[in-house]
């Protein structure tokens, strides 16, 4: 969640992110967008939630604006028929925007300046893909899920904070992921001015020997 001159946006909205504003005391109707990286549901199932707190309790005037890869209207609106029949007929009689992104186009979406690009991981018809978003003198890349794809090289360059995906301590077979190996031996084409992994998983967590990256945590706070 970042804050900033436009308002408040979201970089993706999983299955537990409503839990996890309410753990931090963030009203859900004081987020103006949010841009999706790609359709898993760590990334987007907590959307109809997100949609069903602004219809049926904060009811907010302002406007939502929803972002992410071609096609995704679809399968949103796949979820939210799925959870919630029929409330997808009246648009959840919000005020709400759906904005396709083409990856590899700069687009201006609510406010801001965004580009995606494809990555390295299957998400599926949908493209998976990392986000550069920039406003208010800010520019933040998110790198989605993804194995090691040189799109993380463009997306992030010049950036004020790059926030990473390190799902593994060591490389596996499975490569839709990134692991602390890999981007060790990457970092130094990355350049941005600060690094964050996320999506750490079991062995990632557990691993005391990680010295060359800065982990996120939940209620971490960073000022620009
Ligand atoms: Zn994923
Ligand atoms: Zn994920």
């Amino acid at each position: 969640m970042i804050d900033d001159a436009q308002g408040r946006f979201v970089v993706d909205f999983g299955a537990s992110s409503m839990t996890a504003l309410k753990a931090q005391n963030v009203d859900p109707a004081s987020i103006d967008a949010v841009y999706l990286t790609h359709l898993h549901g760590d990334h987007f199932g907590g959307l109809p939630y997100l949609l069903s707190h602004r219809r049926f309790i904060s009811n907010p005037e302002t406007p939502l604006t929803i972002a992410g890869p071609p096609g995704f209207s679809e399968r949103l609106r796949a979820l939210s028929d799925c959870v919630f029949p029929d409330i997808w007929a009246d648009g959840w009689g919000l005020d709400l925007q759906l904005v396709e992104i083409p990856p590899g186009e700069e687009c201006q979406i609510a406010g801001r300046t965004v580009r995606s690009e494809k990555v390295r991981h299957s998400a599926g018809p949908e493209p998976a893909t990392a986000l550069r978003i920039s406003g208010g003198g800010i520019v933040i890349a998110y790198s989605g899920d993804t194995g090691w794809t040189d799109a993380l090289i463009d997306i992030s360059a010049g950036s004020d904070l790059f926030i990473c995906d390190c799902n593994d301590r060591h490389d596996q077979s499975f490569d839709g992921h990134l692991s602390y190996d890999t981007l060790c031996r990457q970092l130094s084409r990355l350049d941005t001015k600060r690094l964050i992994v996320t999506h750490l998983g079991p062995d990632m967590i557990s691993a005391t020997d990680t010295p060359m990256v800065e982990r996120a945590f939940e209620g971490m706070v960073i000022r620009f």
